[in-house]
């Protein structure tokens, strides 16, 4: 894995020395993934490239210096551990609404001396009440459909943030399906980033939206209405 990562990092113009501990954080994932659901990817060079290395890839599209940042659904930490690990130099929240998730993720931060984190047990449009319109960067992969995504993580952030969706190359449509949501909820596109994930032939996706006024006060709704009425 370790020579994998750091031709990873060399392509991405990151520093080669973090393909020791996201090796290690790796390995706390796989270890504690045979015992409760964390990811169904556990081949070691399909984990490098499409958890670790993508995460990673998500610096090159945005400036995170001095920026709070929020990973909205972060599961087991993607993307926002890797980050963590990459970069030093932002405030970051780890948000998921499944407590062994949350206890994990703050047991391995622990373990590998992660510094400005905070690992929060809570759901996305719950925790919007307190820390609304907070954040510099929300940042999400693989948690919801873009309509339904736009609601939970644009209230966190700020006029003049960013939310940075992590999506498939073949999200047009489900893009096209947002145009509503993002314009209620405050947000425009402001670009669309596709990248290859390095040392493979994946192409993936990052939807970058900025946010242009604050977000009515009706949203987000209760989880329940999202769902069933997507705006
Ligand atoms: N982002 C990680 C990744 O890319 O591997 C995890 C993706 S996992 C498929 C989706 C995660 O989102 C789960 O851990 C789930 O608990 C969390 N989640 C779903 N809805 C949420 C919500 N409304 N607020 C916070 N977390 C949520």
């Amino acid at each position: 894995m370790q020579e994998l990562l750091r031709a990873g990092l060399r392509a991405l113009g990151l520093d080669e020395a973090k393909a020791e501990p996201l090796e290690a954080y790796a390995r706390l994932v796989l270890e504690r993934n045979r015992v409760m659901n964390l990811t169904a990817i556990t081949d070691e060079a399909d984990f490098a490239r499409l958890h670790l290395l993508d995460s990673a890839a998500l610096l090159g599209v945005a400036d995170f210096g001095g920026a709070r940042v929020v990973d909205v659904g972060t599961g087991a930490g993607f993307p926002g551990v890797p980050l963590r690990i990459l970069r030093e130099d932002f405030d970051l929240t780890l948000l998921d609404s499944t407590a062994k998730r949350v206890a994990f993720l703050a047991e391995s931060c622990r373990a590998l001396g992660l510094r400005r984190v905070d690992c929060v047990c809570a759901r996305a449009e719950d925790f919007a009440a307190d820390e609304r319109e907070r954040y510099d960067i929300a940042v999400s992969r693989a948690v919801a459909a873009m309509p339904v995504l736009c609601e939970l993580c644009l209230p966190l952030v700020r006029v003049g943030g960013r939310f940075l969706a992590m999506k498939s190359a073949r999200s047009d449509d489900e893009l096209a399906a947002a145009a509503h949501a993002i314009e209620t909820l405050g947000g425009a596109v402001e670009r669309v980033v596709d990248y290859t994930i390095p040392g493979s032939a994946v192409t993936h996706r990052v939807v970058i939206i900025s946010k242009l006024r604050p977000t009515p006060r009706a949203y987000p709704r209760a989880f329940g209405q999202i769902k069933k009425k997507p705006l």
